[in-house]
């Protein structure tokens, strides 16, 4: 299998070879052409197995056929961690480097202002910690009416983690016509029960 057998385009095409990766990995073999097709994914695959640029490349591709004349943020990916979130957004940059979406990561543990500020410039794609988006939600500085794609990125361990109400609370103030994309290291009885509650008809993928 190559990437240009899964239905992406030139410029994406180009920043995955400028990255230097020849051929797609198992995941994203059967991860990219559901997620192009706009279908719910509900994936379980470990970190290293390459599941970030699974769920960030075919994202990418659909958001950049999406106007892009608003500020809106049109793509949301929560994961646990700060280092988390700052990889996918370095990942993002590296596959969107020939595309104009706006992407950002924002995380506690460090001042809300630059966050706030890159939130009133606009983002396309936004990649959060639960705790500190819930907040800034809450402070009224997060409109995600025109939500398009969430991505809940590591998921088991965002439960394990106690983000579990964060999350629900998150996912209540979406649109409820969006495309869900769950990625899970493991799949215990409460993953399962979150992904009955926020995907729609999914393709279940293992690697
Ligand atoms: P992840 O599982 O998303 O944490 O990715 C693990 C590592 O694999 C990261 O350093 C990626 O840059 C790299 N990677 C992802 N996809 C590919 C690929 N198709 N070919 C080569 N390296 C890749």
């Amino acid at each position: 299998m190559k990437f240009n057998q899964l239905g992406l385009s030139q410029p994406v095409l180009a920043a995955i070879e400028a990255a230097g990766y020849t051929s797609p990995t198992p995941i994203q073999s059967k991860a990219i052409p559901p997620v192009l097709n706009k279908r719910d994914v509900f994936a379980c695959a470990q970190t290293g197995t390459g599941k970030t640029a699974a769920f960030a490349i075919p994202m990418l591709e659909l958001l950049q056929l999406e106007p892009k004349n608003d500020n809106n943020i049109k793509a949301l990916v929560l994961t646990p961690t700060r280092e988390l979130a700052l990889q996918i957004e370095e990942n993002c940059l590296t596959y969107g480097k020939n595309l104009t979406l706006k992407i950002k990561s924002i995380f506690g543990g460090v001042s809300q202002v630059p966050q706030v500020a890159a939130l009133q410039k606009g983002i396309d794609i936004l990649i959060a910690t639960p705790g500190r988006l819930l907040d800034l939600m809450q402070q009224g500085y997060v409109h995600l009416s025109d939500l398009r794609i969430l991505v809940l990125d590591e998921a088991d361990r965002m439960l394990d983690m106690g983000f579990v109400n964060d999350v629900k609370k998150i996912v209540a103030k979406l649109p409820v016509k969006r495309q869900t994309l769950l990625f899970s290291a493991t799949i215990p009885e409460d993953i399962r029960k979150l992904a009955n509650a926020f995907l729609r008809n999914p393709e279940e993928i293992s690697v």
